[in-house]
């Protein structure tokens, strides 16, 4: 599988005040093939959604390269770099509530990037609102109303059409169900994957979800305070993961199965995650770490491929002491 985004030695940190700097990325590289979902999960405050942003241009990078069809992004994106990026790369965000403009009807929400994007009429541009309108399950004649007027459910589905109405090969869905109620969770990640499979989308999902990660995705990377710990197929990584942040973090996470539950190994996530601004000595995850050894306090882990791992589906890379 050809990679279509490759990041690599991604650093992103925020100055907060003199000397003072929030490491919300540090030195993650990470390739996507086509067509491939990889799922990026961790707990709050990891850095996965500033990765995300990041990656596609909404932050400026410290440092590191970003690789979409093996041509390098620019650096601080100019307005002709968004003319040509924007409608290959697009983003669904969080929250469905704050992230569509209350003041403008659902047809300027989902028609805006045509507008801004391509050549077509007003006319056909209205033509294809109402076509994403009912690839997403609304109607045609949503198209006049108000976010107001609409669930949850329904504005991440206009979130949904209006990034997808630029036919992006990439997407970064960034927490797209976490502000949704549970009910409607299920149906927003069916129409992720229906589109997905229809469209031949390719997409990086961020989550702190495990469940609904496994079932999405191709492929799992585990972010700890802003550095990858884990990559690897998704089955793999869930049902037999070798990090031990990993393990906590999937052993904190219930199954909604109960087949699949009987296979997990329940696990407490104990103390503190570091403050980003004061990153530890040594292993980031140490001080929680229930298998820190003396070297973790002082040298850096860093992801390396595990070759003895003959079922695996996909190579599994790994960042901790126990496995170099
Ligand atoms: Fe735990 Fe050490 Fe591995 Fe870090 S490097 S996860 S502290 S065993």
């Amino acid at each position: 599988m050809a990679d279509l985004v490759r990041v690599n030695n991604l650093v992103k940190y925020f100055d907060i005040g003199p000397g003072e700097k929030v490491h919300a990325v540090d030195d993650v590289s990470l390739s996507i093939g086509e067509r491939e979902i990889v799922g990026l999960v961790g707990e709050s405050g990891s850095g996965k959604s500033t990765f995300g942003k990041t990656l596609l241009g909404l932050h400026v990078k410290t440092s590191g390269q970003v690789l979409y069809k093996g041509e390098a992004l620019p650096n601080k994106y100019k307005p002709n770099d968004f003319r040509m990026y924007a409608p290959h790369m697009q983003m669904i965000f969080q929250d469905p509530y704050s992230s569509l403009n209350p003041r403008m009807t659902i047809g300027e929400i989902v028609g805006e990037g045509l507008k801004l994007h391509s050549n077509l009429s007003q006319v056909v541009i209205r033509e294809r609102v109402i076509d994403w309108l009912q690839q997403v399950g609304l109607q045609a004649d949503h198209i006049s109303r108000y976010p107001h007027a609409f669930s949850g459910g329904q504005l991440q589905r206009i979130g949904i059409a209006r990034a997808l109405i630029l036919e992006p090969e990439f997407v970064v869905c960034d927490e797209p169900i976490s502000a949704l109620d549970v009910s409607v969770q299920a149906q927003v990640v069916n129409l992720l994957d229906d589109l997905k499979n229809r469209l031949g989308l390719t997409l990086l999902f961020i989550a702190h979800d495990l469940s609904m990660v496994r079932y999405v995705s191709d492929r799992m990377a585990v972010m700890y305070l802003g550095s990858l710990v884990e990559v690897g197929a998704a089955d793999d990584v869930f049902f037999d993961p070798k990090h031990p942040y990993t393990k906590v973090l999937i052993g904190s996470n219930p199954e909604p199965d109960p087949i699949s539950e009987r296979k997990r190994k329940s696990t407490t996530i104990q103390g503190e995650i570091p403050s980003p601004v004061n990153i530890p000595d040594g292993c980031r995850f140490a001080n929680r770490c229930p298998e820190v050894m003396d070297i973790c306090r002082h040298k850096t882990p860093i992801l390396i491929s595990l070759t003895n791992l003959a079922n695996e589906q996909k190579p599994r890379q790994v960042a901790c002491h126990l496995f170099t």
